[in-house]
C-alpha cells in the first residue's frame, strides 16, 4: 500500500500521464488517482475569470468529495495580439463540444492578418494543492513562445501543434519528445518547483 496517496483532478489521459510522470520522480511511493479512480462527483463550472481561481475550484470540490489531498490545475494559451485570449476559455475556445482542431482553426484565423514578430503567446499553468486540513499550495508556470502559421506535429495536446516555445525554437511542443516537453514546459516547471513543499504538505 503507497504511504501516500493524492488525487489529480483530471481525466485529460495526456494531462493526467504528463502529471504523474513528474510527481512520480518527485514523490517516490506515492499512489495517484485520476477523476476516474474515484467515486463520481458533481465537478465545478470552471467560471473563475483567472487560471488560480479555477484551479482552486477543482482542488477545493475534489477534497470534499474525497477527502484526499487534491491537486488541479488550470491552463490556456495567451496571445499577446489578441489581447491574452484564448486564456482561460482556452479548452472551450470555438464552443461546445470541445476539439482541438476547431480551436486551432480558429486560432489560425483570428491572427491570419498578425505578422510574425507579432505572434507572441504563452503557455500558462495554475496548479493548487489543497490537503483536507486546508492547507493550500499554488504555483504557477509560463512558457514563452509564439504561434505559426501552419499546424506540425502529432504530439501533445490542444494548442501544441501551432506553438513554438523560445527555448526549442524550429519545432512546435507537438514535436518534442516527452522528456523534452517535460523539461520546458510550464506544467513541468510548474510542478517541479514546489514539489518539496507539497511532500511535507502531504505527510
Ligand atoms: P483546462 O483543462 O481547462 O486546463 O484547459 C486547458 C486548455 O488549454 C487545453 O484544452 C488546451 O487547449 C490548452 N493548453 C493548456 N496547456 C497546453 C499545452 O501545454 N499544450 C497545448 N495546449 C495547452
Amino acid at each position: 500500500m503507497a504511504d501516500l496517496r493524492l488525487h489529480l483532478a483530471s481525466r485529460n489521459a495526456k494531462k493526467l500521464a504528463e502529471l504523474e510522470r513528474i510527481l512520480a520522480d518527485h514523490l517516490p511511493g506515492i499512489e495517484i488517482v485520476g477523476l476516474d479512480d474515484v467515486p463520481a462527483y458533481a465537478e465545478p463550472v470552471e467560471d473563475a475569470p483567472t487560471f488560480e481561481g479555477n484551479a482552486r475550484l477543482k482542488a477545493q470540490a475534489g477534497v470534499a468529495a474525497t477527502g484526499l489531498a487534491t491537486i488541479a490545475d488550470d491552463s490556456g494559451l495567451c496571445v499577446a495580439a489578441l489581447n491574452g485570449m484564448p486564456g482561460v476559455l482556452s479548452a472551450r475556445w470555438s464552443g461546445q463540444p470541445k476539439s482541438d482542431e476547431r480551436n486551432n482553426r480558429l486560432l489560425l484565423d483570428q491572427l491570419d492578418d498578425v505578422p510574425d514578430e507579432r505572434r507572441d503567446a504563452y503557455f500558462v499553468c495554475a496548479i493548487v494543492c489543497l490537503t483536507p486540513d486546508g492547507q493550500e499550495l499554488l504555483v504557477e508556470g509560463r512558457m514563452d513562445g509564439r504561434v505559426i502559421r501552419e499546424v506540425r506535429g502529432d504530439g501533445g495536446f490542444g494548442y501544441d501543434v501551432l506553438f513554438e516555445a523560445d527555448d526549442l525554437p524550429g519545432r512546435t511542443t507537438a514535436e518534442l519528445t516527452r522528456e523534452e516537453k517535460d523539461a520546458i514546459p510550464h506544467r513541468g516547471r510548474a510542478l517541479r518547483a514546489p514539489a518539496p513543499q507539497l511532500a511535507v504538505a502531504l505527510r
